[in-house]
């Protein structure tokens, strides 16, 4: 049996979050129901065959299902081959929480939380259109270490309009406190869509300086190595032997599956991303349609580019030999120019097999990914 990652889309937020772009939406809670009963359809059908070695339920917010719905989708996903060290994580947010919530997803075997923090500071919240404070956040996060969750994640952002160096410091430090096992910390990108998109057309989005937010980055790097955290890609830290497992599947360009609306897949060389309208999704699955609209078959060079592009995310960058494995040529056959280049300016390291990108290269980053592009 073929071994695969699943991951589970629950599209329903509280509210909307000002700078956030992923498929979820508030206002649909009617939907709840018909949707989960999809989902459950669609995990059953396609899921079932594989071997599942991670999970990951992402959103939106699984966790603002209510507990009925979020029992009868974790009962299907145990009815599936789960591998015996599976990574079952489930994200969640301060404010949809309760005990009976932890319990349940103890129960039925997720091992993993995510939990979106974003900043310490009440005020930054608000700006970013947090349904809770600090405080909550601390909360659940107890509540979850005495349930008994071992290995928990927090999201964080910097770059916030706003934000002072000095809050984001403070922001780190007050998470430190409780010793997360992991921490995501990413800055914060206006993307088209959001409200803090139209904010900045308007010219009324107050975003810290490309020096402060750089300085926001580096104070991440010392502050987190000096606590113990090991850097395993450009925004993710984890204790040893507690990075990500899900995450690193795509960052090296294996095979997922994804389920829900939205949801997008990895398999056998294609890319499919089922359908964004809850509506159309649950219609689609209703009436044993096919539930995806995008389906583009990569060459060689796109699996090339995309392996290049998602492995220098991580610190440990790619594997010449893993390169080799996968596409039976030597990197350096396709790519020695762009690699010499970028070693000259000392923005990539070649070293052990491994090539990875220098602090300098980490923070051009996508200067150095561009010229990895092979299809122009
Ligand atoms: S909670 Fe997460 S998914 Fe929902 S709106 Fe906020 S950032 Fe987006």
């Amino acid at each position: 049996m073929k071994k695969i990652s699943l991951y589970i889309h629950i599209p329903f937020c509280k509210q909307k979050c000002m700078y956030c772009d992923f498929p979820s939406f508030c206002g649909k809670d009617t939907l709840m129901e018909r949707y989960i009963d999809a989902l459950i359809k669609e995990i059953k059908e396609k899921a079932s065959k594989y071997y599942i070695s991670t999970i990951f339920i992402g959103g939106g917010t699984p966790t603002y299902l209510h507990l009925n719905e979020l029992e009868k989708l974790l009962n299907a996903v145990n009815t599936l081959n789960l591998s015996n060290n599976i990574e079952f994580t489930v994200e969640c947010n301060p404010g949809t929480l309760t005990e009976e919530k932890l319990n349940l997803m103890k129960s039925k075997g997720v091992n993993r939380l995510s939990i979106g923090l974003q900043a310490y500071q009440e005020e930054l919240l608000k700006r970013i259109g947090r349904i809770h404070s600090f405080e909550d956040f601390k909360e659940n996060y107890l509540l979850a270490r005495s349930v008994g969750f071992k290995n928990i994640n927090v999201d964080l952002m910097f770059g916030l309009p706003n934000q002072k160096v000095e809050q984001w410091k403070e922001t780190l430090e007050k998470v430190l406190l409780l010793q997360p096992e992991h921490i995501s910390a990413y800055s914060l990108i206006v993307e088209e869509g959001t409200i803090f998109y139209k904010l900045y057309e308007n010219d009324k989005l107050s975003l810290p300086s490309e020096d402060d937010e750089r300085e926001m980055y580096r104070i991440t790097l010392q502050v987190l190595k000096n606590r113990g955290y090991h850097q395993y890609e450009i925004s993710n830290f984890s204790k040893q032997g507690k990075e990500c497992r899900h995450n690193i599947v795509y960052w090296e360009l294996e095979e997922y599956l994804g389920c829900g609306s939205a949801a997008a897949s990895y398999i056998e060389g294609t890319r499919y991303k089922n359908f964004e309208s809850i509506e159309d999704y649950i219609k689609a699955v209703e009436d044993d349609e096919k539930t995806f609209n995008e389906v583009i078959v990569n060459t060689k060079e796109d699996d090339m580019e995309e392996f290049v592009f998602m492995g220098l995310r991580k610190t440990q960058g790619i594997s010449e030999e893993k390169f080799y494995k996968k596409f039976g040529i030597k990197i350096e056959k396709i790519y020695k120019t762009v690699i010499n280049k970028h070693i000259a300016e000392g923005l990539l390291i070649k070293n052990g097999g491994k090539i990875y990108l220098s602090n300098k290269g980490i923070e051009l980053s996508n200067y150095v990914m561009s010229d990895f592009i092979l299809t122009l």
